[in-house]
């Protein structure tokens, strides 16, 4: 029998509704609603004067703007945001979970293609860079062409992916920010996924020269070609289907082979949430990147805004001072970021996930951490660095899914895990998305969009490790190329959106 609301915490005096509720339901013993509840909304428990703190996950989400009485709906409107927590001197290290108490892979190994560094690959992809937007439309148009009159020549080659991006010219190239796009088209060359073929589409005049996204050796006339150097379209086209052919012949030659997890990077990311989001899906996920780094794989997690709040929670967890320093810096960097654009970190959460009952971005953090399980945090990286080290990592992204998802894939990420609440149809085409929904009601409706369901968790009919378990088993065999996921079978793919924060002249 599904239950009828969610309490995380014994100290919380909130509880979220698994259903809607009508006004007048008895939700528990003596408590009636007050109001009729949306679904995923929070029903308060007590009586809360104002300024009185509301608490879920056991932490303060905000301080009532008003009266709240027992079994009112509480809502977006009724809270006044805390302060965020403090980044100095953060207590680290004080709950590292030790690998025997994470929960135990039930495979450890997986198919995959291994790359002569770093972490393996689960697709055969050729992958065309382009410098430049400005040789998005003929790289668009080229990459179509080989996809239909090479491609079915080279059966172990499993796409062609047109890697374009706004970046490239009109910008100011020596800008103090601009290093972080760069190193994000920079590594995007070298996903695992393509196989260490470098191929580069560039104009000739724009700003992003070759030398700024790859080594001298490199830079030569089997991986990049200048359109201005080509007399018009028929020419333009021969020389890139021509370079292309060359990089199909080699990446047809690549297997897959079985390899230990310690070879497989995934990222985690959540969009689209709702207050199940931290009840059912996330905390599924993470239950799943325990497994994994357990099991010695890589699981990245990112989204500065939406773990900013929780980040004393995930200084804990730090392995040491420099980490812990490491996160503190990305936090800072990202308050300011926020300060210069005249907004602070309330500007999140979005309209949609108002409606799904996250009241504001501490209730939204709180659920958004669950996705990183328990593990401790290893490295922090910097926006599109890669991770030097195996286990859970901290990537600097943006919250936002669609340059989220290009910084994690520029980290290296062969896989990506999405959780949400409301449904996006978000997919990338260099690594294959699995989405995880928080309720049974979206799955329901988008039955061919979502993958899994976390939906049972929310309603008390399946555990956070039954679901973690379908999550794991699901993340080895996609990565594996034995399953596809939805957005992969109907080709939904997000442009890669590169984050410039520096300025555009
Ligand atoms: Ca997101």
């Amino acid at each position: 029998m599904a239950r009828l609301y969610v309490k995380m915490k014994d100290q919380d005096n909130v509880v979220v509704a698994v259903r809607d509720i009508a006004a007048g339901t008895e939700i528990m013993e003596g408590l009636k609603a007050r109001q009729d509840i949306p679904q995923a909304h929070k029903i308060a428990l007590c009586d809360i004067p104002a300024k009185g703190a509301v608490i879920r996950y056991g932490v303060v989400l905000g301080y009532a703007l008003r009266d709240i009485k027992r079994g009112d709906w509480i809502n977006e409107h009724m809270l006044d945001l805390p302060e965020s927590p403090s980044l100095d001197n953060m207590e680290f290290g004080t709950e590292l979970v030790r690998p025997e108490e994470l929960p135990k892979p039930s495979r450890t190994t997986w198919m995959g293609y291994k790359n002569a560094k770093g972490p393996a690959g689960t697709r055969n992809l050729l992958g065309i860079v382009t410098t430049v937007q400005c040789a998005a439309g003929v790289v668009k148009v080229a990459v179509e062409q080989i996809k239909r009159e090479l491609l079915p020549r080279y059966p172990h080659v499993d796409g062609v992916v047109a890697v374009t991006h706004p970046y490239g010219c009109g910008v100011a190239i020596q800008a103090p920010l601009a290093p972080i796009p760069i190193r994000a088209i920079a590594n995007l060359i070298r996903h695992p996924n393509f196989g260490g073929e470098i191929m580069v589409v560039g104009l000739g005049c724009e700003k992003l020269t070759y030398d700024r996204i790859l080594p001298k050796e490199d830079i030569t006339s089997e991986n990049v070609l200048t359109l201005q150097d080509y007399a018009g379209h028929d020419a333009m086209m021969r020389a890139i289907t021509e370079m292309a052919e060359r990089k199909l012949e080699r990446l047809n030659q690549r297997t897959r082979e079985e390899l230990p997890l310690k070879d497989l990077f995934v990222g985690m990311q959540c969009g689209g949430s709702d207050a199940f989001s931290g009840i059912s899906a996330n905390p599924s996920a993470g239950y799943a990147a325990d497994m994994l780094v357990r099991g010695g794989a890589t699981v990245m997690f990112s989204e500065v805004t939406e773990v900013r709040d929780g980040v004393h929670i995930l200084a804990r967890r730090c392995v040491d001072a420099h980490t812990r320093d490491r996160l503190a810096e990305e936090m800072r960097w990202y308050d300011e970021y926020l300060a210069a654009g005249g907004v602070g970190r309330d500007a999140n959460p979005t309209p949609g996930n108002k409606k799904g009952g996250l009241a504001n971005i501490v209730e939204k953090a709180m659920g958004s951490i669950a996705k990183s399980g328990t593990s401790p945090i290893v490295q922090v990286l910097s926006l599109a660095e890669k991770p030097t080290k195996h286990g859970l990592i901290y990537g600097a992204t943006p919250a936002s899914d669609i340059v989220c998802g290009p910084s994690q894939v520029a980290s290296g990420i062969g896989l990506q895990v999405f959780m949400t609440g409301r449904g996006t149809p978000y997919g990338l085409e260099i690594c294959p998305v699995i989405k995880v929904c928080s309720r049974n009601e979206l799955k329901n409706h988008w039955f061919d969009l979502i993958d899994i369901s976390a939906g049972d968790v929310a309603t008390g009919e399946r555990s956070i490790a039954e679901v973690g378990q379908e999550i794991f088993d699901m993340i080895l065999d996609v990565a594996s190329g034995i399953k596809a996921p939805c957005s992969d079978r109907y080709g939904f793919h997000n442009d890669m959106c590169i984050f410039n924060p520096a300025p555009i002249t």
